[in-house]
C-alpha cells in the first residue's frame, strides 16, 4: 500500500483500476500482442529509433546553420544515446519476453532506466536521466505518427491518472467507465477541476510522480475529500474508505431534502443561489440541488472538440435544452471564454507565451465579429421563450464593454429585419476578473445592467498566482486582504449604480466564505450545483445583520491567516450559540 497525498479537487470517493494515461508526453497504452507480431513490434521500434536519428540529425543540421556550433552538445549527447545498442536489444527483449507492444515495452525501459540513475551518487550524471527520457520521448512520438492525441478507450471501471488532463479531455471520457481523476498538476479551480465537479467526478490533483510509477490496472482509492490517493490499499484501508464513501453519499442524501427550502437569512434577506453550468444535462442537477436558475453558463465547453464552430442553429438548440432544463428560472449564458486554458480546436489559437495574458476571452470575440454576432444571436433567440442574461467574460475596460454592446445591438438589429422574435430587454453584465475592471467598476457599472465577479481569474491576476499552478494553491487565497476590498469595492460600486452585484467564482461554493459574501452586500451567488445545499444551510443559519457586523470585522486584519482565524472564531462562535 502507498499513500500519496494531493489536493482535493472534486468531492467524493471511488475505488477502481488505475489507468495511467501521459498526456504531457505521447499517450502510450500497453497492450499484450500475440506472438506471430512480436517481429512486427520490433521492426516497428528499429524504425521509430532511425526516423529519431534521421529527425535529430536534421536538427543539428539546422541549428548548426543558425545558432553555430557552440550549442549542439546536447544533440550529440541524444544521438548517443539513441545509439546504444542496449536501448534497442533490451526493449526488444521484453517486447519477446512480456508479449507487449513496442511502445509499452519502451516505457518499461525507460522506467528501469530511471531506478538505475536514481541509484547514482554523482548529482550531475544521475540528472542525465532527463536525456535519456527526452530521447525516449521523441522515439514514442515518432511510434504514434501524430501528436494530436484522442483519450483511449476503456473497459471496465477505471481511475484515470495523468500528468496533465485539459477540461477537453474531461469532455471525452466515458464516464460510464471512468469513477475519477487523478492529475499531477493542477489546482482546485482549474477548468479541469471545475468540470470534474460538474461531472460528479471525485479528483485529487497535484499527486506529483504517480503517472511514473508503472502502476497501470493496480487498485486505487481516490479520496476528493482528503486529498489522499491510496495506491494498493490494504484491507483494512479499504473498508475505511468505504465507509467513509458511504457516509459521505448518505448526507449528500440527506442534504437533498432540503431542496424546496428558501434562500434566505433568518431575518428574512433573500440571496439568490445559483447554478454554474457547462453542458446541458447539468441543468437538471442545478434544480435538484434547490438553485433558482443558472448564474453561469460556460458556453466554451460546446465549442470543445470539434474542427468546426457550432452555426447559430446549434447554438440555439443548446442554449434551449438547457433553458428547458431550468424553466421558468433565468440563464445566465456567458459569451465565449476561450483561450487560456480553454483551447478550441475549431479555432486556430496561436502558441502564446502568457495564454493566461493572451488573445482570450472578450478579446478573441471581439477578434472575429460575426462568430461572435452569431453567439448573441442565437442568445437573444432563446430570450424570446424564458428569462435571460448575457454577460461578457475578461472586461479589461470601458472600450471593451462599449464596442461589445455595440455589436449587441447589430444582432438584435439583425434579428428584428429577419423578422425574429427576442426580448429586448435582456439584462447585459460583465465579468469582474480583472484588477482594471475592479479600479473602473464605479464606470463600468454605468455601462451594464450586472456585475458578475469572477473570482477563479480576479484572484489569479491580483495575487499574480497561476490558478491552474499546484505549486502555488497554497497562495491562492481568496481571504488575501487585496480581494477582500477589491470585492468590497465591486459591489459598493454595483450597488452605487443600482445594479446588482452576483459573484460566481468557485469562492461563491464555499460555505466558510458565505457570512462575508453576504455581509459585503452580493445580491447572488453561483456555483457548482453540489455546493448550493451546503452554502443554504449556512445562509439559513446567518442573520444579514450578523453577516454585515463579521464582514466589517474582515478588514481590521492585514493578513490573510488573522482574517482566517478570525472568521473561523465568528462562526465557531454562532455555532456554538445556536447549541446555547
Ligand atoms: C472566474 O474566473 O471566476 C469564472 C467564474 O470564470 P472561469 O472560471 O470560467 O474563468
Ligand atoms: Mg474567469
Amino acid at each position: 500500500m502507498r499513500v500519496f497525498s494531493g489536493i482535493a479537487a472534486s468531492p467524493g470517493i471511488a475505488m477502481g483500476r488505475l489507468c495511467i494515461i501521459d498526456r504531457r508526453r505521447v499517450v502510450v497504452s500497453e497492450y499484450q500482442i500475440p506472438s506471430e507480431t512480436v517481429s512486427h513490434e520490433i521492426a516497428r521500434l528499429a524504425q521509430a529509433i532511425e526516423d529519431t536519428r534521421v529527425e535529430l540529425e536534421t536538427l543539428k543540421t539546422r541549428l548548426a546553420e543558425t545558432s553555430g556550433e557552440d550549442h549542439l552538445f546536447f544533440i550529440e549527447t541524444h544521438l548517443m544515446i539513441l545509439a546504444d545498442e542496449r536501448l534497442v536489444s533490451e526493449t526488444s527483449e521484453v517486447i519477446k519476453t512480456g508479449l507487449i507492444n513496442a511502445e509499452g515495452a519502451l516505457r518499461r525501459t525507460l522506467h528501469r532506466y530511471r531506478e538505475t540513475f536514481a541509484s547514482i551518487d554523482d548529482p550531475y550524471l544521475r540528472e542525465r536521466i532527463s536525456d535519456v527520457e527526452t530521447v525516449i520521448e521523441r522515439v514514442l512520438h515518432s511510434m504514434s505518427g501524430e501528436p494530436a492525441d484522442p483519450l483511449p478507450q476503456h473497459e471496465g471501471q477505471i481511475i484515470i491518472a495523468a500528468h496533465d488532463f485539459s477540461p477537453a479531455d474531461m469532455l471525452q471520457i466515458n464516464r460510464t467507465h471512468v469513477l475519477a481523476i487523478i492529475t499531477e498538476i493542477g489546482g482546485p479551480t482549474s477548468h479541469t477541476a471545475i468540470l470534474a465537479r460538474a461531472l460528479d467526478l471525485p479528483a485529487v490533483m497535484g499527486v506529483e510522480g504517480i503517472t511514473d510509477l508503472l502502476l497501470d490496472g493496480v487498485t486505487v482509492i481516490v479520496d476528493g475529500l482528503s486529498g489522499n490517493v491510496i495506491v494498493n490499499p490494504d484491507q483494512e484501508t479499504f473498508q475505511s474508505s468505504l465507509d467513509r464513501k458511504h457516509h459521505y453519499e448518505y448526507v449528500e442524501y440527506e442534504l437533498l431534502k432540503t431542496a424546496s427550502l428558501p434562500a434566505v437569512t433568518l431575518d428574512g434577506h433573500t440571496m439568490h443561489l445559483r447554478g454554474n453550468v457547462e453542458i446541458p444535462e447539468e441543468g437538471a442537477s442545478v434544480l435538484a440541488h434547490g438553485g433558482s436558475g443558472v448564474g453561469l453558463y460556460r458556453t466554451e465547453m460546446l465549442f470543445m472538440n470539434r474542427s468546426l464552430m457550432p452555426d447559430e442553429e446549434e447554438q440555439l438548440t443548446l442554449y434551449r435544452s438547457m433553458q428547458l432544463a431550468i424553466a421558468p428560472h433565468p440563464l445566465t449564458i456567458r459569451t465565449l471564454d476561450a483561450g487560456g486554458d480553454k483551447l478550441l480546436a475549431g479555432l486556430n489559437h496561436a502558441a502564446e507565451t502568457n495564454p493566461a495574458l493572451g488573445v482570450r476571452a472578450i478579446r478573441l470575440s471581439l477578434s472575429m465579429p460575426d462568430e461572435f454576432k452569431k453567439q448573441m444571436r442565437a442568445i437573444l433567440r432563446v430570450s424570446a421563450a424564458g428569462p435571460v442574461r448575457i454577460m461578457f467574460p475578461m472586461i479589461s475596460g470601458i472600450e471593451e464593454v462599449r464596442r461589445a454592446k455595440v455589436l449587441f445591438e447589430e444582432a438584435k438589429r439583425e434579428l428584428a429585419v429577419s423578422g425574429i422574435p427576442f426580448d429586448d430587454t435582456v439584462p447585459v453584465g460583465v465579468m469582474i476578473e480583472i484588477p482594471a475592471a475592479v479600479t473602473l467598476a464605479d464606470l463600468l457599472a454605468r455601462e451594464v445592467d450586472f456585475f458578475s465577479v469572477g473570482t477563479n481569474d480576479l484572484i489569479q491576476y491580483t495575487l499574480a498566482i497561476d490558478r491552474s499552478n499546484d505549486q502555488l494553491s497554497h497562495m491562492y487565497q481568496p481571504l488575501h486582504p487585496a480581494v477582500l476590498r477589491s470585492l468590497r469595492r465591486i459591489v459598493q460600486a454595483a450597488h452605487g449604480a443600482g445594479i446588482p452585484a452576483c459573484l460566481c467564482g468557485e469562492m461563491a461554493g464555499d460555505p466558510l466564505y458565505l457570512p462575508v459574501l453576504l455581509g459585503l452586500g452580493f445580491d447572488e451567488l453561483s456555483m457548482g450545483a453540489g455546493s448550493i445545499l451546503r452554502v443554504k444551510q449556512i445562509l439559513r443559519r446567518c442573520t444579514l445583520e450578523r453577516a454585515v457586523r463579521i464582514a466589517e470585522g474582515c478588514f481590521a486584519f492585514a493578513t490573510v491567516a488573522e482574517v482566517e482565524m478570525y472568521l473561523k472564531a465568528q462562526i465557531t462562535m454562532d455555532v456554538a450559540e445556536s447549541i446555547d
